[in-house]
């Protein structure tokens, strides 16, 4: 199998990248932080569909941790991503250094206001502040015409919508389903941090997502009703923590009192060390 080509420099990658563009091709960013499983290559093989160069970046990025957070623990495997995304036959790995993305002297950030405070915007403070910066940088240093996202992260995929239409970004967004195990959880490289009777635990989340959700399908409308279930649900589990479980309008991620249309129910665990995060669209079609 071919090797897989990457770059680590940015003038290298943005020079790869105006090379690909004035061939007339089609350039699809996935951006991730690597460790990647089938979450992430769902996203890449969604991007064949959108273009005709996928790049994928892997750069854990330190401006979204808080001091406090996981960042010196988040899993790494370079070695095993690459095999991957070789096996994927992307076009390009986009692997930078932090020290190029934030050289000494480095000031400059984004800040989405509105859509980046409630949810985990709450809990981790400068959380969106990172992703929106180190977002638009990528975009602007692997120059894709079309980006994929992950609605895992449903606030991710509203703050970075917003940004571009905020700042005339010419990048199409795509956002794609969350991808799950067969149990029902959420695949996220930090299910990693799980042992065995937490990785058992982790199943709360959906459950409470599913448990809400029939709720809504049997007429309930009450938001406050429906989060009592889910706190009822995810307390049951002595081994999480629930951080936040809100329901909200699924654009501007504003609460709702009333489940009188589609409604963003978005929850927050800790289990053990593992802070995991899922949501799900009340009263659509979603399965
Ligand atoms: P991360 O490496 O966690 O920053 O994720 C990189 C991209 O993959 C983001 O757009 C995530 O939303 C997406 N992603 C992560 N986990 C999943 C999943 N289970 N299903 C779908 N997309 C995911």
């Amino acid at each position: 199998m071919a090797a897989l080509p990457s770059i680590r420099g940015i003038r290298e990658m943005q020079a790869w990248s105006d090379h690909a563009r004035r061939e007339g091709k089609r350039i699809v960013l996935v951006p991730t932080m690597g460790f990647l499983h089938e979450g992430h290559l769902s996203l890449v093989r969604e991007a064949g569909k959108h273009g005709d160069c996928r790049v994928v970046s892997i750069f854990a990025n330190p401006a979204q941790f808080a001091p406090s957070e996981d960042f010196d623990s988040y899993p790494r495997d370079l070695e095993r991503d690459v095999r991957l995304l070789t096996e994927e036959r992307v076009d390009l790995l986009f692997n930078p250094a932090a020290e190029d993305i934030y050289p000494a002297g480095y000031q400059t950030y984004v800040d989405v206001e509105e859509v980046s405070r409630p949810l985990c915007g709450a809990h981790r403070p400068g959380h969106f502040r990172g992703v929106a910066t180190v977002v638009l940088k990528l975009f602007n240093i692997v120059r894709p015409h079309v980006a994929l996202f992950g609605l895992k992260d449903y606030q991710q995929v509203r703050v970075i919508r917003r940004m571009t239409e905020d700042l005339n970004v010419d990048v199409d967004i795509i956002e794609c389903p969350t991808v799950r195990e067969p149990d029902g959880v959420a695949m996220s490289s930090r299910n990693r941090y799980l042992g065995p009777a937490e990785r058992e635990a982790a199943r709360c989340l959906q459950s409470a997502l599913g448990k809400a959700e029939a709720l809504v399908r049997g007429g309930e409308t009450a938001a406050r009703r429906i989060r009592e279930v889910v706190v009822d649900e995810i307390s049951r589990q002595p081994l999480a923590r629930l951080e936040y479980a809100d329901l909200c309008d699924p654009r501007e991620l504003h609460p709702v009192e009333e489940v009188d249309g589609p409604t963003l129910l978005a929850l927050c665990a800790w289990v053990g060390n593992a802070r995991l995060i899922d949501n799900r669209i009340l009263g659509d079609d979603e399965p």
